[in-house]
């Protein structure tokens, strides 16, 4: 495989028996397809495909992320628009929607746009898109509308908000195809009640299509089902096709203190314990600041995504960050649904739990930890991260599901990765008040499930232990880093990031259509200085390095952020010294 097309998940995923040629696409179509780098199609593709061209069949497909699921219903969208355009005898009005996708989140929905304006490169003529979730003024959409896109990508809530207002602009009557992606997650939003309302502008009964695709289906979409398909083909690719030796995710945990998370991760990162780019997931958006603010300390720069950040910026943040712009991540993933496990497994304390943290919505279908800044908000899900090397729970999800969908961001494109999760045990909750995490409380619990989530798929999850003689030289300096970073220097630069971002964002706004390359040089990675700065802190005297490092450029490595590429690649050679592989392994 070459280039672009390489970036599934697994090359099992790939049909070989078959080509995109044998599947009778229009030629325009099929030289992006191949411009892209894609050869075969994977199997959702190639069976989704016919049944949707050939059969004119409803899809609900259920395939694991990664594997290509994009692809399998915008192909068929774009082919059918394409074939309504040739004939003639067709009285389809000029400004008459044909296709729409509907995403949960804005991340989302700005990806399948960069997806469709790929495939439809050779036919952008025939085939425009709009992105009606990508943060515009209403004023700039109007005008986007009138152009009368062929495909709109939106989230439910914006569709409906944009047919409600703009009757005029936007008809429905010539839909052909409705796809909602991430169908799950839609619903679990609390989108449920804008696509009722959507329903009611779909001509169904007519010769509409619809495609209902996750990595995860479960009964809620059944309503679904039979709202919006007729008879659907429902396609299923069981994650078991991703067996053991297909996986090159390398998955361990560490026991460890509150305090000591902070320690940890300033050690791996300062010492470039993790060759590549680290997305690391924090459980809520101060956390992401205070880790923000103790690494800067230290000279470790990040980024930070959250979703109290402008769309905008959160997109040019991912978009940077897949270019390698930044090397470490801070993304604050803090929207979990726990109810659905905490059933299946019937704890009794669960319930007390939930009731600490949501009151007393116990009956509400779907609790939500925290309340969502933006409710469009998800990294976690779906968004196709590039390249990352490492994922790093520095707080344990709360569910199973979710450490799925966070680990799943790593290991991609059949490279390697490795996912290390820090657990805090029961005994050493709340012992730290000034690091601790409310969520913590439950990480042992949640571990024995992931545990045995992943053994069912035939992986595995070691123990990994630090070497503690090493660590320990550097808590002084990380109690004394920890120290300057108070909740108000949290508070501070928290509302900094956001003045700079929304500033940032509005600049995009204004710049985005016409000079996109005038805002490369926008960095989302400033330092953002904790009320008190202390220089000295940012170099690793040498009786601390390891001895590892101190036989080779030992001076240099204590001076160098770690994401200079080319610092990193030294490393490796130490490590090949020690005749190990695994970055991580290599500090004993
Ligand atoms: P999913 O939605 O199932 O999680 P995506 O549609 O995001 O997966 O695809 C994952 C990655 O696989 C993307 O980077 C995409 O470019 C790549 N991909 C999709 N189809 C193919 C194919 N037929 N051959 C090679 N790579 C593909
Ligand atoms: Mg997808």
């Amino acid at each position: 495989m070459t280039t672009k097309g390489s970036d599934l998940a697994s090359d099992a995923y790939l049909d070989d028996s078959t080509s995109f040629e044998a599947l009778q696409l229009d030629p325009r179509l099929l030289q992006a397809i191949h411009r892209n780098g894609y050869h075969h199609p994977t199997l959702i593709q190639s069976h989704a495909i016919p049944l949707a061209l050939q059969q004119k069949r409803d899809i609900i497909a259920k395939a694991a992320t990664g594997s290509g699921k994009t692809l399998a219903y915008l192909i068929p969208v774009i082919q059918t628009i394409l074939d309504c355009k040739k004939d003639e005898s067709s009285e389809l009005g000029s400004n008459k929607t044909l296709g729409i996708v509907l995403v949960p989140t804005k991340e989302l929905a700005s990806q399948v746009s960069t997806v469709l304006e790929q495939l439809t490169l050779y036919c952008s003529k025939d085939v425009k898109n709009l992105n009606a979730s990508s943060d515009m003024s209403h004023a700039v959409l109007s005008s986007l509308l009138l152009e009368s896109p062929e495909i709109i990508i939106a989230t439910p809530a914006k569709l409906l908000s944009l047919l409600e207002t703009n009757i005029n602009a936007i008809s429905l009557e010539n839909l052909k195809f409705l796809v909602i992606d991430e169908v799950d997650l839609v619903l679990s939003f609390g989108y449920q009640d804008d696509l009722t309302k959507i329903s009611e502008f779909l001509p169904l009964q007519k010769s509409l299509q619809t495609f209902l695709m996750s990595a995860t289906l479960n009964d809620d979409i059944q309503d679904l089902k039979k709202r919006f398909c007729r008879s659907p083909a429902i396609l299923k690719f069981n994650d078991d096709q991703i067996t053991k030796d297909d996986s090159k995710l390398l998955q361990y945990y560490v026991k460890t203190t509150e305090f000591d998370k902070f320690l940890l991760c300033y050690v791996i990162f300062k010492l470039g314990l993790i060759k590549g780019k680290s997305l690391i997931f924090v459980n809520n958006i101060d956390r992401g600041y205070r880790l923000k603010l103790v690494l800067e300390q230290f000279g470790i720069k990040s980024c930070i995504l959250n979703s109290e950040l402008p769309a905008n910026s959160r997109q040019h943040i991912v978009d940077q960050f897949n270019k390698n712009v930044y090397q470490l991540l801070i993304a604050t993933d803090d929207t979990e649904y726990i109810r659905e496990e905490d059933e299946e497994e019937k704890e009794s304390e669960v319930s007390e739990d939930s009731k600490e943290v949501d009151g007393k919505n116990n009956n509400k279908k779907i609790k939500r930890l925290q309340v969502k800044k933006d409710k469009e908000y998800g990294v976690s899900r779906g968004v196709d991260f590039k390249n990352v090397a490492c994922v790093l729970n520095f707080d344990l999800p709360t569910t199973a599901k979710s450490y799925v969908h966070r680990v799943g961001r790593t290991a991609r494109a059949g490279k390697s990765g490795t996912a290390i999760s820090f657990v805090v045990p029961l005994k050493e909750f709340g012992k730290h008040k000034p690091s601790m995490c409310p969520t913590a409380k439950r990480d042992e619990k949640i571990l024995t499930r992931i545990i045995k989530q992943q053994s069912k798929l035939g992986l595995e999850l070691q123990p990994y232990s630090f070497d503690n003689k090493q660590v320990e030289g550097f808590r002084y300096r990380l109690e004394d880093g920890f120290r300057a970073v108070t909740q108000v220097a949290v508070r501070e630069a928290r509302i900094k990031e956001l003045k700079q971002e929304l500033l940032a964002s509005d600049k995009l706004k204004r710049h985005f259509e016409e000079n996109p390359q005038e805002l490369q040089s926008l960095r989302h990675d400033k330092e953002l200085h904790p009320a008190r700065v202390q220089q000295h802190l940012k170099r690793v005297p040498e009786y601390l390095l390891p001895d590892s490092v101190k036989q080779g450029k030992s001076k240099k490595i204590g001076f160098v952020p770690f994401h200079k590429p080319k610092k990193a690649h030294k490393k490796g050679k130490v490590q090949k010294r020690n005749g190990k592989s695994d970055p991580l392994k290599n500090f004993k």
